[in-house]
């Protein structure tokens, strides 16, 4: 399966509970559903997949065909901002969310 990727992937600021968090959430868990996993293996499988979103959309912003927004890969700051927006998560309050809408069923 081909890696579909925007040269451009970043012109509009992500917001909170935007289509990518949608996503990512329904992908995450329509997958668990399927073929489960112990916890924290799934977490360490979603882990390492943001590093290698990183990677790629890092790649997105080489060279004069990359995306001109002015993010400059830094892999050590930019791990700083990760940790903090996953601390941000876990200690955020519970909400309805989709693992349980996925476990009602779908229309
Ligand atoms: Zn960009």
């Amino acid at each position: 399966m081909s890696v579909i990727r925007s040269s451009r992937p970043c012109i509009d600021p992500p917001k909170e509970g935007s289509e990518l968090d949608e996503a990512l959430r329904r992908a995450f868990w329509t997958s668990l559903h399927r073929q489960p996993l112990p916890a924290l293996q799934a977490l360490a499988v979603a882990a390492r997949t943001i590093g290698t979103l990183y990677r790629q959309i890092a790649e997105a912003h080489e060279g004069p065909g990359g995306c001109n927004c002015g993010w400059e890969p830094d892999p050590d700051s930019d791990l700083i901002v990760l940790e903090a927006n996953l601390a941000a998560a876990l200690l955020k309050p519970p909400e309805a969310d989709l693992a349980h809408m996925t476990m009602l069923g779908r229309a």
